[in-house]
């Protein structure tokens, strides 16, 4: 693996994971070091006697070492807040994207 100068690095930084452990596709790359990363989940609704899928968008961590891209599948791990929007840091790409 290349040397990794990012702090926020949840695996070679001075950041600590605690907490959450999700796992979601990355919808946006274009922020530096950011992703938006969709979380897929349900829910069961006693009034339907059904799951419902939900979703929602976390702003997590890319560290220069991972460099996540729109596309690929991530795991992701709760850290203490780090910007406005952002709580959570990117540990590893489950799965790669198709595209290229
Ligand atoms: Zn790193």
């Amino acid at each position: 693996m290349m040397d990794c100068n990012d702090p926020r690095c949840p695996i070679h930084g001075q950041v600590k994971t605690r907490g959450a452990r999700l796992s979601g596709l990355v919808v946006s790359a274009k922020a530096k070091k950011t992703a938006i990363v969709k979380i897929d989940y349900t829910i069961y609704t006693y009034k339907y006697e059904r799951y419902l899928r939900k979703h929602s968008k976390v702003a997590a961590h890319n560290p220069e070492c991972i460099n996540a891209k729109s596309g690929d599948l991530v795991n992701l791990a709760e850290t203490r807040r780090l910007s406005k929007t952002k709580s959570f840091a990117i540990t590893g790409i489950a799965k790669p994207g198709v595209q290229a």
